[in-house]
């Protein structure tokens, strides 16, 4: 059976998942019945978010030119943070379905999700989605894929991933298109003999309650059969194949060996995630391949956070949540940490701020427990006065100011797509947060493509949501890493009624500092509840004031208010209040919610 292994990328909310179930629905994998909306976003949050987290694979048979051809896909996630999921994904496959929405045109991760198929030698078809849309221009966007992108216009197939039109088009192009598997990729160096031998790329695994680890694997070269002993080139492990199937898309046995080409998961008495690496090549025990294939490149982590056990919560149940979780998702570091203020907990690092989010969720949800979170902060490099140079993820990690010689930060250059009219307030956001300002092209007479390098630091909050606000939603934005770069940076403290709250100390730049302690101090004032006593904030840098502020003491308890009035409303405020204490640290004397936390943020 002749083979097709491609994956579907577009900018987030283009229809990736949707034109996914269609693929699956039109090819008869998934019966009427069964068909439910976004079929390959399994995950929960997933589901309510309407986004794609994880890249997930699927097998599909299709009937073309009086044969049967095998598809298999994988739908990716569109949103920046998970680019790293998008490049493995690409890694297996000689094909990628480029998908954009005929209303909206090419946006930021359109570019970026192209440039990395482009990058990995990957045929495209371009595909014009959402054609039954009443504001569909699809002639005109094809127009602008060919422009930006280099696609013809006249290769692009128009479809509705809602009505089905021009599916039929699309899986007969996938077949007469897209390349045979390839036998090995590009770059790589291995010896001939090589192509025989068995050689499978590890693109994605997941931990499964019931199986342990299941491995997903794009075969390159050779054979894989139940009851081989494979090897990991990578981590040198061993292990015996245990069942061997394909996603259709419910998880499906194949007792016949897979052949080179094929796309399919492997069950083999694995334990944890970590004894897997994503990008490892596996290959047999007993008639090993000389060299690996070309991997991938690790993810790296750019926000940092800390959790810390809040309520009933003790640290052995975070431990066990936070280790559980990264059982399922690997690409988010822990490591143990004391804080002098909020005591035991954990510093994680994400791939950026949904990131974050998903993380902190899927622990209060999965793991069933309740948490206190600090403000995010990124990586910064520190060169002492010795010539010393090392990183620190933790504001409070810093040495003491007279050992420094520079404080370094990590830039990114921002790929900006917007309409022409938000140009002007757009260069003003990123003037504000000190960007840097590179170039600037038109996509088409109403858009333009605006480049900026900018700190990171100063764009992990709010700037996405500033950016949308600014363009009225029509505005987006890809960025990627761009190396570090010294400047006027300090470590400004906060006091809390005359204690350091470790928690709370940021690294800001010199010239922003007394504006942000301000700020940061107004939203203390708000979030943290008047006390039986006054309690002093204050913003210092070295031992300097530099803003101060003050929560007046209050004598009554809030409830007396309700004394002799409606119970009800009475009870509602004790429990309400009881809630908000379960995401509570107290420090000292005083009580600091979990939104005091986040205050380090409010850029004012
Ligand atoms: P993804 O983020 O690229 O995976 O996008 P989704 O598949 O989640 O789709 C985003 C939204 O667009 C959903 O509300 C879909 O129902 C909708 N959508 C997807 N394809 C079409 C289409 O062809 N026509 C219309 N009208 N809506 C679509
Ligand atoms: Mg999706």
């Amino acid at each position: 059976m002749k083979i097709r292994n491609f994956c579907i990328i577009a900018h987030i909310d283009h229809g990736k998942s949707t034109l996914a179930d269609r693929l699956l629905a039109s090819t008869g994998a998934v019966t009427k019945r069964e068909e439910r909306e976004q079929t390959l976003d399994s995950m929960d949050l997933e589901r309510e978010r309407g986004i794609t987290i994880k890249a997930s694979s699927v097998s599909v048979i299709h009937h073309y030119a009086g044969e049967d051809y095998m598809l298999n896909f994988i739908d990716t996630p569109g949103h920046v943070d998970f680019h790293y999921e998008v490049s493995r994904a690409l890694q297996a496959c000689e094909g990628a379905i480029l998908v954009v929405d005929s209303a909206q045109g090419v946006e930021a991760q359109t570019v970026a999700n192209a440039y990395l198929a482009i990058e990995s030698d990957l045929e495209m078809i371009p595909v014009i989605n959402k054609i039954d849309l009443p504001g569909a221009r699809p002639e005109e966007i094809a127009l602008e894929t060919e422009q930006v992108l280099g696609l013809p216009a006249e290769e692009c197939i128009f479809t509705s991933a809602k009505t089905g039109a021009g599916i039929q088009e699309l899986l007969d192009a996938i077949c007469a298109k897209l390349p045979d598997p390839a036998p090995r990729k590009a770059g790589d160096e291995a010896p001939e003999s090589d192509d025989q031998k068995t050689r499978a790329l590890i693109f994605d695994a997941k931990y499964d309650d019931y199986r342990g680890v299941v491995v997903y694997f794009r075969l390159f070269g050779g054979k894989l059969k139940v009851g081989d002993k494979i090897r990991m080139m990578g981590t040198k492990r061993g292990f015996a194949v245990g069942e061997l199937g394909k996603f259709k898309p419910k998880m499906t046995r194949q007792k016949e060996p897979m052949e080179a080409g094929e796309v399919g998961y492997m069950v083999a008495s694995i334990k944890t995630l970590a004894d897997v690496n994503i990008g490892d090549t596996i290959t047999l025990d007993n008639d090993p391949a000389e060299c690996a294939l070309p991997g991938y490149q690790e993810p790296h982590p750019m926000v940092f956070c800390d959790f810390y056990p809040s309520g009933e919560t003790q640290f052995d149940d975070l431990r066990e949540a936070v280790t559980k979780l990264h059982i399922n998702d690997a690409s988010f570091t822990y490591q143990p940490t004391t804080s002098e203020a909020l005591g035991s907990g954990f510093r994680c690092g994400f791939l950026g701020m949904l990131h974050m989010d998903i993380i902190q969720e899927r622990l209060e949800r999965e793991g069933n427990v309740s948490l206190v979170q600090t403000a995010p902060t990124v990586t910064y490099e520190i060169e002492q006065r010795d010539g010393v140079v090392f990183e620190i993820t933790n504001p409070a990690d810093l040495p003491d100011p007279s050992l420094i010689k520079e404080i370094r930060e990590p830039m990114i250059t921002a790929e900006i797509i917007t309409p022409n009219k938000s140009i002007g307030d757009l260069m003003k956001l990123c003037d504000q947060r000190r960007g840097e300002y590179k170039k600037q092209q038109y996509l088409s007479e109403t858009r333009q493509i605006l480049d900026y390098e900018l700190p990171l630091a100063e764009t992990i909050y709010d700037f996405y949501d500033k950016l949308k606000s600014i363009t009225s939603g029509y505005g987006t934005m890809d960025y990627q890493l761009n190396g570090f770069r010294r400047d006027n940076l300090v470590k400004m403290d906060i006091l809390v009624n005359g204690t350091r709250v470790d928690a709370l100390s940021v690294i800001v730049h010199r010239d922003k500092a007394e504006y942000r302690g301000r700020v940061l101090l107004k939203r203390l004032k708000q979030e943290i509840d008047r006390h039986l006593f006054e309690i002093p904030l204050q913003a210092a840098i070295g031992g300097k004031i530099i803003a101060r502020e003050t929560i007046k003491s209050v004598g009554k308890n809030v409830t007396a208010k309700c004394y002799g009035g409606d119970v009800t409303r009475k009870r509602k405020l004790l429990e309400k209040q009881k809630k908000g204490k379960e995401r509570m640290k107290r420090v000292g004397t005083v009580d600091i919610p979990q939104e005091a936390f986040m205050a380090v943020l409010d850029t004012g």
